[in-house]
């Protein structure tokens, strides 16, 4: 991802100017080949809306997609954009209820017209095989599944078209504990079987940590931290950071927001704070935090960066 950034206008009129919001703000990110990449923070601070771009449902407002060093844009963007596939939070939403697992799980080989009805089938058992499903489901609806059941289902239907890269946001998140470690450790297999690159996207920590070969942190549309994941869990240097961790490691049954140990809430996206945008719940801020913005920068260990004056 190079300078990758999506504003939205709110509130615009005919004659008055919209509040810009950046959801996404000069986001550079390098995901290797074969290698999952975490992406956390809070809900709303603008990872859904990189995922969106990256599989092309949104256009950025600036900077490009690259895969292998070719922009997904213009002529290849159909064939690159096939390269790359979602596994979203909630299969139950975007599976057809009235269509048979087979018919969901096929549908991609079917619209881009790959291989013979009978060749289609048998790709299908084969993959609905691979993530673990009964062979009835084949002839099964959404409905007459489990929600781990439906998420391999998603799996397998984001598989079928053999992508290189795969987006993951949140896709344990609605699953019960039993069953997301289940569904996790059947991506790490998958991963291996087809040599897959991740971009994982979770709000919680403690799901990535054993998933991750690197992490990098968001905060209000822009990265504060990436790194590997030992330096990251091991040696976290931005305040928000340590802060997520903290509240990872201290988890409290039954609350459904984890409490971040933080002052206040993340403030309104569309109204910034000037200066480091997190300086109001920031614990070690000082006077310059407030003015100058500081930028994503290596800070000693090749690889790893991080977003602050006194990191
Ligand atoms: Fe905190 Fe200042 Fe670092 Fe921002 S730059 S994270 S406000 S110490
Ligand atoms: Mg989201």
């Amino acid at each position: 991802l190079c300078g990758l950034s999506k504003h939205f206008t709110l509130g615009g009129g005919l004659f008055k100017r919209g509040r810009t919001l950046g959801a996404v703000n000069e986001v550079s990110l390098r995901i290797p080949r074969g290698q999952v990449m975490g992406l956390v923070g809070e809900s709303g601070c603008g990872k859904s809306t990189l995922a969106k771009m990256l599989l092309g449902l949104t256009t950025p407002t600036d900077g490009d997609v690259l895969v292998d060093g070719k922009p997904l844009r213009g002529a290849d963007q159909k064939a690159l954009a096939r390269h790359i596939q979602p596994i979203f939070q909630d299969p139950y939403s975007s599976l057809n209820p009235r269509k048979r697992i087979e018919q969901i799980v096929g549908l991609p080989l079917a619209i881009h017209g790959l291989g013979s009805p009978r060749e289609r089938s048998t790709r299908v058992a084969d993959m609905l095989d691979l993530v673990g499903l009964p062979k009835r489901a084949a002839q099964q609806t959404p409905g007459q599944l489990s929600g781990g059941q439906r998420q391999r289902v998603a799996i397998a239907r984001a598989l079928i078209m053999r992508p290189g890269i795969v987006i993951c946001d949140e896709p344990t998140s609605a699953l019960d504990v039993s069953v997301q470690a289940q569904i996790l450790n059947l991506l790490l297999d998958l991963k291996r079987e087809f040599g897959l690159t991740y971009l994982f996207i979770s709000h919680d920590l403690a799901v990535v940590e054993h998933l991750v070969d690197r992490l990098a942190v968001m905060y209000l549309g822009r990265i504060v931290e990436e790194g590997t994941r030992e330096q990251i869990f091991g040696n976290p240097r931005h305040p928000y950071t340590q802060a997520l961790l903290a509240s990872a490691l201290t988890p409290e049954p039954g609350l459904g927001v984890p409490d971040i140990g933080l002052n206040d809430a993340m403030p309104d996206p569309s109204n910034p704070p000037p200066g480091c945008p997190f300086h109001p719940r920031c614990p070690k801020a000082e006077a310059t935090c407030l003015e100058t913005r500081p930028r994503l920068e290596d800070v000693g260990t090749p690889g790893s960066r991080v977003a602050c004056h006194f990191a």
